[in-house]
């Protein structure tokens, strides 16, 4: 059910509360209420990022968060989460020196991509970054070389993820890979502290960890076993954030995730999470305005809605329909009915939702308002630079 403009007031933001429904407005969505916009903007809280940073630290207790960049690497994101005392996630030489740039110190930046190019590898050496990821021979080799002495955990693949956007195979090693990779490391020169994985983006529950969990412990325990001493365990992301469907509120989840971690792995001097989505999607609302309503024909069923943003403007994530945003409309007390919302590029593949609609309500008109609720993550920087000529998004924060 979508929520109804029922004007400013105070979200709930209880951290131990299971919830259902968002009825109120964020300050992202007030903020666009009261505003005009000439192009798809999306409007970002930086309070409501750090309200959520504490919430999810919380949680996490001992655990260290490195956020993980990518979701949004605005530079006020950045700096105050620093503020914060969050460390980082990075995947990239530009996204290293946005950290930088932002007050973080090198040794909280963690270069957590498993495909890194040997020059970013030799210019985080040289800036003091310590810590890589790795889950292939090759991998291991760069770093050997263009790193050499650095800390290294090496990601384990997980199977059987129940994540509403799963992150598939392409990254993470088997088990046997895992165990050769660690004496391999060591026969380099470097440190192989410990593992990473990724439970999988949207995983809505904390008890959908557990099994992933086990895979990973079987792992830890057996390179225990087999004499390496291992410190770090790095849990990733994976945090939800509400796009409509119930999720457990953020310190709870955050702190049964570490239970099940604790009950798996026991004391690990460093366990570290990499929160994206979970930190910085609900500080965000995207304004948008809808470009025109129309049948096929007049018997068509079906109601096409199409917006000034699309799959190659900022909603990327709606490829497959994995990731269900919710809108807000100044008719939303009107009835309602399905429609097919499509991006305004003219790539036949710029269709949002068609599998399963959505429901707008039926007096929809061109040049309407529309508010994407929920997308402070993975939509500024999933944006193409201008394809067809539509402006990618735009951002304010706030
Ligand atoms: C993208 C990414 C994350 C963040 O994942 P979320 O599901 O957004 O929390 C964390 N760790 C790594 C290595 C990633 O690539």
């Amino acid at each position: 059910m979508n929520a109804h403009v029922t004007g400013l007031a105070a979200r709930d933001t209880s951290v131990f509360a299971d919830r259902t429904e968002t009825r109120q407005l964020t300050r992202a969505e007030a903020y666009i209420q009261a505003h005009e916009f000439d192009r798809p903007t999306l409007v970002l809280d930086t309070e409501a990022v750090a309200r959520q940073y504490v919430a999810l630290a919380q949680g996490l207790g001992r655990a260290q968060v490195h956020y993980a960049v990518k979701a949004n690497p605005a530079p006020e994101v950045l700096r105050r989460l620093v503020q914060l005392g969050s460390h980082f996630d990075a995947a990239s030489r530009a996204e290293i020196e946005d950290c930088l740039a932002a007050g973080a110190t090198a040794d909280q930046i963690s270069f957590g991509n498993t495909v890194k190019k040997v020059s970013d590898i030799a210019w985080a050496h040289r800036a003091g970054v310590t810590l890589f990821a790795a889950d292939a021979e090759q991998e291991l080799e760069k770093l050997a070389e263009h790193a050499p002495g650095a800390e290294v955990y090496i990601r384990i693949i997980v199977e059987a993820t129940e994540a509403d956007w799963p992150l598939s195979r392409k990254f993470g090693c088997s088990r046997d890979k895992a165990l050769e990779l660690i004496a391999m490391a060591k026969g380099l020169g470097l440190a192989p502290v410990g593992l990473s994985f990724h439970v999988g983006s949207q995983t809505r529950r904390a008890s959908m960890w557990a099994p992933v969990l086990d895979q990973v412990a079987a792992i830890w325990h057996a390179a225990r076993d087999a004499g390496h001493e291992l410190t770090l365990l790095n849990i990733g992301g994976g945090f939800p954030a509400f796009y409509g469907e119930s999720i457990e509120a953020p310190t709870l989840y955050a702190a049964e995730v570490m239970r099940l971690v604790h009950e798996r792995f026991g004391d690990v001097p460093h366990v570290m999470a990499e929160p994206g989505r979970g930190l910085v999607a609900e500080a965000g609302a995207i304004a948008a305005e809808v470009l025109l309503v129309s049948r096929k024909s007049d018997s068509d069923l079906h109601r096409w809605v199409y917006l000034d943003i699309g799959k190659f403007s900022g909603l990327a994530e709606t490829m497959d329909e994995a990731i269900r945003y919710q809108f807000l409309t100044a008719r939303d007390h009107e009835p309602r009915g399905a429609c097919i919302l499509a991006g305004p590029s003219c790539d036949s593949a710029d269709v949002l939702y068609e599998k399963r609609p959505v429901e707008l309500p039926m007096g929809l008109r061109a040049g309407d308002r529309i508010v994407i609720r929920c997308c402070g993550a993975y939509t500024s920087t999933y944006a193409s630079v201008g394809f067809n000529g539509f402006p990618p998004l735009d951002l304010v924060v706030i």
